[in-house]
């Protein structure tokens, strides 16, 4: 048989050019494809229940005979069918019905049909079963396997996905779909064949323990899992690889400019700041690039690490660029780095995707010429268009916001295509080591593991919203005495313009209530340059409160802001919260933050909050945020698309780590030609690491 990898789509029947277009959406493109895309859970229907025997939330197959059938008028119009089967009667329940349906149910008709059955006012009932009239004695027979549900896209039904499988399915042996997995490392590892392993994931026998599948802890989910997360290791390694293999441009220490920007600082670096700045220091004075990750908590002081690291590049004649997730984040960069250098007569030139017509061409040209050293921006500083003259080094800021193909997109943007720059990537987002091992095993990794001296923690309060009145109170009294306070409005159902309205609407509110009291808004849907006014404004004390929405959460700095109220915080992460916190306990004053949240909340809810309010320790926060929504959303990969695995489960599967790491060494010494093919499987195009 023929490898299914190179196999495509249309040699099935009935699959034609726009069909397999489709397809390419769910990253579908060859029949190897097909059986890789996995079942996110399953249905079965090997059975018929008897309708004596039905219990609300549980999903059956029910056969009867229509006893009656009714169209109700009530609130919403809809159709009732009573089924009877001799051991009890359940109703079908219909909102949306054709007359044809109508007819069909009647009275008599026999009906076989799968759905939710919950209580409903007729005593049980399925909402919109999928159901099937029988015609004649025929039996109908019931399914042989349990049925899979994958996932899918507009204009592919689960019928055509499962039709695809059970073609690919049939396809399927061990010749037509390698193992690249060593026998040796198969036997040590004890893991099962493959292709029986993907047969069993589409097509488990009826008495699979769904429980187990569920929880992902079948031999074959392992196996699988096992082999997904050694393909991400061997893409990483590749990628590492490929950086060892590049060119960078060596720098000497800094000795003038460093000397010179420490003495303009109004504070000494500390212990940590000193001790990471050393070790990129001696990073960059190697001639292959550096790619460093420097943790350190909200706070710790990331962005003297990075001037620091500029400097080096500065002296020696080369650009260096900052990039920040965030336009405000990168405005503030930019502020504190033309602070910073100007006096030691370095350029700082700013580009974002709002900045404009001449504005940006002059940008452009700053950047190209070499006329500005320092660069600073969103996003779009990876943009085609923007041209380096000398970039020696990339510093990425919160790069957890960042996926790994757009830290390597600067990586084109190097000297004459030749040199590489070296990156420096910065993240308060504490990684816990397990996800350190995968998601950043291309990065060696130093720890700021010191607060700036003077700092008070922020003392937080777990308020419900029931005391609002209370707390605006307690806004007033501090703003009265000089301190500065956010007052943070968060996502409303993932609606961003429902949270701006939201926003604006606690915004007029809060400035009716404390008339005496300056009051600012800012939020994401605001223009650039009236962000920044706020900013400002905010920022010279103008403003006494800040309404916000979470556009505040990273990087912004004003240590005399010492008060943050942050409304429906269950609505949020707890490294979000931990990040929103971080705006406060920046200055000498105690701070405060209140949690104001909306009851009831559900006992989990109330669990994360009281983390919270125990603990301003981030790694301790993530330790537990990772706990509670696993990897994906804290990374924030749902924007960025890094690190989605399809079966692994960085946090179920971790005991599995050290293998796979084992495990890639092995494959790359003994069989390196079956790495392409492994990556080929798992990773789609683009997410293919070491490809770029
Ligand atoms: P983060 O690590 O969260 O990016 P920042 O770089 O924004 O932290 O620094 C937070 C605040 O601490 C800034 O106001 C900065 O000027 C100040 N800071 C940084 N390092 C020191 C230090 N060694 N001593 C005192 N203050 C410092
Ligand atoms: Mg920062």
């Amino acid at each position: 048989m023929s490898d299914l990898a190179a196999t495509p789509l249309t040699v099935i029947k009935g699959i034609g050019a726009a069909q397999a277009e489709k397809l390419t959406r769910l990253g579908l493109e060859n029949l190897q494809d097909l059986l890789f895309h996995l079942p996110l859970r399953y249905q079965d229907r090997t059975r018929i229940t008897p309708i004596g025997a039905l219990r609300p939330g549980q999903d059956a197959v029910l056969e009867g005979s229509v006893t009656g059938a009714d169209v109700l008028m009530g609130r919403r119009r809809s159709l009732l069918v009573r089924l009877h089967d001799g051991t009890g009667s359940v109703s079908l329940r219909f909102y949306h019905f054709s007359n044809a349906q109508k007819t069909a149910l009647s009275r008599g008709a026999t009906v076989r049909c799968y759905g939710e059955v919950r209580p409903g006012a007729s005593g049980l009932e399925i909402y919109h079963p999928e159901y099937r009239v029988l015609e004649g004695d025929e039996p109908l027979p019931v399914a042989q396997t349990l049925t899979p549900i994958y996932p899918a896209t507009e204009g592919v039904s689960q019928a055509r996905l499962r039709q695809l499988s059970d073609a690919a399915l049939a396809r399927l042996s061990a010749d037509s779909l390698p193992d690249w997995l060593p026998a040796a490392l198969r036997h040590d590892y004890q893991l099962g064949p493959l292709d029986q392993a993907i047969r069993y994931l589409h097509q488990p026998p009826p008495d699979a323990n769904l429980e187990q599948l569920a929880n992902g802890e079948h031999w074959s989910q392992q196996r699988l899992a096992f082999e997904e997360m050694l393909a991400h290791q061997l893409s990483m390694q590749r990628l590492r690889e490929q950086q060892r293999a590049q060119q960078a441009p060596s720098l000497p220490p800094s000795i003038q400019l460093v000397e010179r920007y420490l003495a303009g600082l109004r504070f000494a670096p500390t212990g940590a700041q000193r001790r990471v700045a050393a070790e990129i220091a001696y990073d960059l004075a190697q001639d292959t690039p550096m790619l460093r990750l420097v943790q350190g908590d909200v706070g710790a002081g990331k962005t003297v690490v990075a001037a620091l690291a500029a400097m080096q590049a500065l002296e020696a004649g080369y650009q260096v660029a900052l990039m920040a997730p965030t336009e405000i984040l990168a405005e503030q960069h930019f502020l504190t780095f033309c602070q910073w250098l100007e006096p030691l007569g370095i350029e700082v030139a700013w580009l974002a995707g709002k900045l404009k017509g001449k504005a940006r061409q002059a940008a452009l040209e700053q950047i190209s010429s070499g006329q500005a050293r320092m660069v600073v921006g969103t996003h779009a500083l990876f943009q085609a268009e923007v041209q380096f003259h000398s970039l020696a080094l990339a510093i990425i800021d919160e790069q957890h916001r960042f996926g790994v193909q757009q830290r390597l997109a600067l990586r084109e943007k190097g000297i004459s295509g030749r040199l590489c720059p070296h990156q420096l990537i910065m993240t308060a987002t504490p990684i816990p080591r397990t996800l350190a091992m995968s998601a950043y095993a291309d990065l060696d990794t130093s720890v700021l593991d010191e607060l700036p001296p003077g700092r008070t923690p922020v003392n937080t309060l777990v308020l419900g919203d029931n005391r609002r009145a209370e707390v605006i109170e307690r806004v007033r009294s501090g703003c009265l005495e000089g301190r500065q306070a956010y007052w943070v409005c968060t996502l409303i159902e993932e609606s961003e313009e429902l949270t701006c309205q939201a926003a604006q609407g606690t915004y007029e509110d809060l400035q009716l209530a404390l008339g005496e009291l300056q009051v600012g808004l800012i939020h994401g849907r605001m223009k650039a340059a009236e962000k920044a006014a706020v900013m400002d404004a905010f920022k010279r004390g103008e403003l006494h409160l800040l309404v916000a929405t979470t556009v505040i959460e990273v990087g912004v700095d004003v240590p005399n802001a010492s008060l943050m109220i942050i409304e429906n915080p269950e609505r949020l992460g707890l490294a979000q919260l931990h990040q929103l916190r971080g705006r406060v306990g920046r200055g000498s004053t105690a701070s405060h933050c209140v949690l104001l949240y909306h009851p009831p909340l559900s006992h989990i809810g109330r669990e994360r909050l009281a983390i919270m309010r125990e603990t301003c320790d981030g790694f301790l926060i993530a330790e537990k945020d990772l706990e509670l929504r696993g990897p994906g959303e804290m990374l924030g990969t749902r924007q960025t698309g890094l690190l989605q695995f399809r079966i692994a489960d960085l946090q179920r599967d971790a005991h599995l780590l050290p293998a796979v790491r084992d495990a890639a060494l092995q494959l790359l010494a003994e069989q390196p030609q079956a790495v392409s093919p492994l990556l080929a499987r798992w990773l789609r195009h683009g997410q293919q690491y070491g490809q770029v």
